[in-house]
């Protein structure tokens, strides 16, 4: 898809190719997010346009051998950090001041060299610093293209050598986006997208998949179970690949029983399945839901956080714990 169909990109994309033409365009961009919203998409549009030998206005051609070579990422002066070197945290700063040293040699190919860089918050305070050293003195005509999600972990002093985009998509555009690509509402595409982080972009590939049938499936089993006593014989619809999400669902029904007891109506996330909110909430008291919310939230915290943990041991005794409660 053309950038033209993610506004949240496309405001940024003119926005850098206008401050080009300006020539003041900073030669670090650091574009982060809380979720995911096609970062990579926009870089690879900039660097595009910036290489693009046939470029009219805000386009590229797509046709130039520049744009191809940088389509299928093989133009001599595209350095590319990512997250592969990852285990970058054993590679030590060998790699990273491999690519460096080339950074500072002339461009192979064309004029200007480009460097992306993804998630920098990976990586060391070595290769951090090593990366500081360059943003710095940056060689002439080095652009630095670099993408994280928005998190603590990168070091201010990183953050501040660099033009810094956090994009945030107001949920009126994400539903009008998600909108023209499925058959849902309005109210459907404000669900799909709650249950996917506020990402547009991962709403539209669940909904895809039957998400919001498979989490009212999940809803009315979880129900029967309630009134039955009986979360034990909810194992089966936890336990499987999506068994993190699957959890976090329960936890996002369990909150809206409380937004409901508390008569905030307004902030119900699960806005289409309130019989089964005003059920739950008829059945348990406040207390009582919190509980089983501490439950699975903590053995949602243990199923990600301890490594080789036995998964379905954790289940089912969080569910006998439900039970016993
Ligand atoms: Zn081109």
């Amino acid at each position: 898809m053309s950038i033209n169909n993610y506004p949240w990109l496309n405001e940024i994309y003119k926005n850098v190719i206008r401050q080009y033409k300006k020539n003041i365009l900073h030669h670090a961009i650091l574009i982060e997010s809380f979720y995911k919203v096609k970062k990579k998409k926009l870089i690879l549009e900039i660097t595009k346009w910036l290489l693009c030998k046939k470029k009219k206005y805000y386009k590229s051609c797509n046709i130039c051998a520049n744009c191809k070579l940088v389509m299928s990422n093989n133009y001599p002066d595209l350095y590319l950090i990512k997250e592969k070197l990852d285990n970058l945290k054993k590679t030590g700063v060998n790699e990273i001041r491999k690519i460096i040293n080339n950074i500072y040699y002339k461009p192979q190919y064309g004029k200007k060299k480009i460097v992306w860089l993804f998630k920098v918050s990976n990586m060391n305070k070595f290769q951090i610093n090593s990366l500081l050293k360059v943003l710095e003195e940056p060689p002439k005509n080095t652009w630095f293209f670099i993408s994280d999600i928005k998190n603590n972990k990168l070091l201010e002093t990183f953050r501040s050598r660099c033009l810094v985009y956090t994009i945030i998509v107001p949920i009126n555009i994400s539903i009008k986006w998600l909108n023209k690509y499925t058959n849902y509402n309005n109210e459907q595409c404000f669900i799909a997208i709650k249950l996917n982080n506020n990402s547009p972009i991962d709403a539209k590939k669940e909904i895809n998949n039957f998400l919001l049938e498979k989490r009212f499936f999940l809803y009315q089993k979880f129900l029967f179970s309630i009134k039955k006593n009986d979360f034990v014989s909810l194992f089966d619809h936890l336990n499987s690949k999506n068994v993190i999400q699957n959890i976090l669902w329960i936890c996002f029904l369990l909150l809206d029983v409380i937004k409901y007891k508390l008569n905030c109506l307004n902030f119900i996330l699960n806005k289409d399945c309130k019989n089964i909110i005003y059920n739950i909430s008829k059945i348990y008291s406040y207390r009582k839901v919190v509980e089983i919310i501490n439950i699975f939230f903590k053995c949602r915290y243990n199923i990600i956080n301890i490594p080789n943990i036995n998964t379905e041991l954790l289940i089912i005794d969080s569910l006998i714990k439900c039970e016993k409660f």
